[in-house]
């Protein structure tokens, strides 16, 4: 097998991104250009949620897709990305599976520790729908805690768009006041 390696890993990103849309329950997004993403991409996945894998050992991890930023942008020492949305090219590949969102590898576990949820060692969970549905039926609470961090990140995300909008909006108005 062959991997054809076609642009940046920025641009091989939204291209993955843009293969994933098109599925069944699927959350649609517009993602803004920024340094990680140099074109607006729209991309989706089950229930607002992308897989990211850890570049150090593979470890696959279901976040939400206000985390993907800030994920992709985190850089180990070396300055090297610590995630990214396709395995590790440099590392066998690993039979497919997720890791419970509560694996002690998550990326958002910093974060988990400080709302005091449990670490849960369970992996090779099929498809991001069986790493919900474990979420639900195993980690009721925990998974209560999460989903009320996600909705409060939405809104932050909301709201942080919204004024770039406005920026935007009175940039474009400033410009054409002048040009009168
Ligand atoms: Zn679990």
């Amino acid at each position: 097998m062959t991997t054809e390696e076609t642009g940046t890993p920025e641009e091989q990103a939204v291209d993955l991104l843009l293969k994933e849309a098109g599925g069944e329950n699927i959350v649609g997004l517009i993602h803004k250009a920024d340094e990680n993403f140099p074109a607006a991409a729209t991309f989706s996945s089950p229930h607002g949620y992308i897989t990211v894998y850890d570049q150090r050992n593979g470890d696959p991890s279901l976040i939400n897709r206000y985390m993907l930023t800030p994920m992709l942008k985190k850089k180990d020492a070396n300055g090297k990305r610590i995630f990214w949305t396709s395995p590790p090219a440099d590392l066998p590949p690993r039979p497919m599976g997720l890791n419970c969102m509560l694996h002690r590898n998550d990326p958002n576990r910093e974060e988990y520790d400080k709302l005091g949820l449990p670490i849960c060692i369970r992996v090779n969970l099929a498809n991001p729908y069986e790493v919900l549905k474990h979420m639900q039926s195993r980690h009721k609470t925990a998974w209560g805690a999460i989903q009320e961090e996600n909705r409060r990140k939405e809104k932050e995300g909301e709201r942080r768009d919204k004024d770039a909008d406005r920026k935007f909006q009175r940039e474009l108005l400033g410009k054409t006041i002048k040009e009168k």
